[in-house]
């Protein structure tokens, strides 16, 4: 069953000069459909400025879009009023590239993921150190560590205490934003595989933004190639790493390099 359906979909940002709108429009998303199914990872691939982060931010239901419509679970998210989109949001999570930049300094591990884990309803003081060791196991983190702040911790543990917080209101969708891209090749793949085993365990949908192929390849069951605003090759991760249909997704291959297990 189709979880997030993309109907064509398009945010168009009006040109500004000096002197004010021109009347011209950036097509950053146009015309996008998209189908992403229930427990499934899907890849959106594409070069900085094609038109990712517009798209995920529609998603989120953080930008507005000017035409067509994105439709999660049967319900088409833009007839919601702004308290249910408010409460559907604790559906969908993010991950972005910057742990550091989206974990708050001046809370411990365990403020942040007891603030997580009391999102949809509040978390008994008593339960609290018990849940945050289960969170930070389940995310490969020692435990020990949960009264650390987050310049105490490595690139990919930061990483892995924003994807605790992302899991903690269990979610049903995680839009992961360049996750790995401000890490080392060496921390990459143990992301990118915790990510994959907490989608089938959590049993989640994903949807995973990059602009390096090599690493949607490693993880993404279906990969979608935009360009431009649009979509130019969809399909099976496989079909599209062996057979790509597009000359983009073509020039995007031959730019990858291989990430190794
Ligand atoms: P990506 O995430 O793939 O790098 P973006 O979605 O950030 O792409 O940008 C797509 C296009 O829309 C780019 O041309 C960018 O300059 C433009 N754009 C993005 N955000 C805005 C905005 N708030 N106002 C005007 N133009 C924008």
């Amino acid at each position: 069953m189709a979880y997030l359906e993309i109907r064509q979909a398009s945010v168009h940002y009006p040109v500004r000069s000096t002197w004010g709108t021109t009347g011209e429009v950036v097509r950053a998303v146009d015309n996008v459909s998209l189908t992403v199914e229930k427990g499934r990872i899907l890849g959106l691939v594409g070069e900085s400025g094609c038109g990712k982060s517009t798209l995920s931010r529609a998603i989120m239901q953080l930008q507005p879009l000017t035409s067509g419509s994105i439709i999660l679970n049967g319900t088409n998210l833009s007839e919601l009023s702004t308290a249910e989109v408010r409460r559907r949001r604790l559906d969908f999570q993010m991950i972005f590239q910057d742990p550091y930049a989206s974990l708050n300094p001046r809370f411990s591990i365990f403020s942040t993921l007891v603030e997580a884990l009391s999102r949809r309803t509040p978390l008994p003081r008593k339960e609290r150190e018990q849940a945050v060791a289960e969170l930070m196991n389940r995310v490969g983190l020692s435990p020990e560590h949960m009264y650390k702040y987050p310049h105490e911790f490595s690139g990919g543990q930061r990483q892995r205490i924003a994807i605790a917080r992302a899991i903690a209101p269990g979610p049903a969708l995680l839009l992961a934003d360049e996750p790995v891209s401000a890490l080392d090749v060496s921390i990459q793949s143990q992301i990118l595989n915790l990510l994959t085993d907490l989608t089938r365990e959590l049993k989640l949908t994903m949807i995973f933004i990059s602009h390096d192929l090599s690493v949607v390849h490693y993880i993404a069951d279906d990969i979608a190639v935009m360009r431009r605003g649009q979509i130019v090759e969809y399909g099976p991760a496989e079909d599209v790493f062996t057979t790509p249909q597009h000359e983009y997704t073509r020039t995007l291959l031959s730019a990858a390099p291989r990430l190794t297990d």
